[in-house]
């Protein structure tokens, strides 16, 4: 059996909580090893500190998030607004990969509402490409890898692409079972109460989660809570299509036959 071991890797603290801890939490369950890697301090989300207090409050909020989550936690790399395809953040993603070894990513849509989040995405794809490629130095150097591995999308933020444009999942998880702990490690973010409703009009960021949990929901036409997700392209990951979310959570997991149907160009 391949190794269970799971990373959600996101942009800035609560990311991960708002899409993809459902996830992770089931993952756990079912018995993989789940990591939680954000890749920003989260120094820019908010007003009432400097960026540098404001990290230390967002990496104890991170780390106790983690912790409820029962996740393993990883320190950030960079900060807010600071995520650029660069190859010093790409060594060090990469690292952590080649140690982590997962064999199943879960990280940000490719179309998303800001750099952060689509640089990450790109990140993390390519870290865990490069998971095997020994001619490609890592920082720290690690040795390279060679468990295949197969990378998740979860849904963009308010479920549309920068153009506005609708993005449906190819898959759906029903995460009702564990909403209160992912709701629970959401609320550790407690910093973020105040500046979200300022800076982006979330009426309450818990609510919002609530609010996408139970939209993508009802897309699944059959859960109550739900988390989306797209797989990548199985080329340079794995030497065969692979879906391990659909073989360890069975009936919690939902494929979208539309969006498996959109795949063929409908032809
Ligand atoms: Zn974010």
């Amino acid at each position: 059996m391949a190794n269970r071991v799971a990373i959600a890797i996101g942009a800035h603290p609560d990311d991960i909580e708002f899409g993809m801890a459902g996830t992770l939490l089931l993952l756990k369950k079912a018995g993989y090893e789940i990591h939680y890697l954000t890749l920003a301090s989260g120094n820019c989300g908010g007003a009432e500190y400097d960026g540098p207090t404001l990290s230390t409050i967002r990496n104890a909020e991170a780390r106790a998030a983690a912790k409820i989550l029962g996740a393993q936690f990883h320190p950030c790399l960079n900060n807010d607004l600071e995520i650029l395809y660069d190859l010093d953040t790409l060594r060090r993603l990469a690292a952590i990969i080649r140690e982590v070894k997962p064999t199943v990513v879960l990280t940000h849509s490719p179309q998303d509402y800001m750099e952060d989040h689509m640089n990450t995405c790109r990140l993390a794809v390519t870290a865990a490409f490069a998971r095997g490629m020994p001619n490609f130095k890592t920082i720290p150097s690690r040795a390279i890898a060679s468990n295949d591995t197969v990378v998740y999308h979860a849904m963009p933020h308010s479920l549309r692409d920068p153009l506005r444009r609708r993005i449906i999942p190819g898959a759906f998880v029903n995460t009702a079972s564990v909403h209160k702990t992912k709701h629970a490690a959401l609320a550790a973010h407690k910093s973020q109460q105040k500046w979200l409703d300022v800076s982006q009009g979330l009426n309450c960021y818990l609510l919002a989660m609530e609010d996408m949990s139970l939209e993508v929901g009802r897309m699944s036409k059959k859960f109550k809570h739900a988390e989306g997700w797209r797989r990548h392209l199985h080329y340079g990951f794995s030497a065969t299509e692979a879906d391990p979310l659909r073989e360890v959570l069975g009936k919690k997991y939902l494929v979208n036959k539309a969006y498996e149907r959109s795949l063929s160009g409908g032809c």
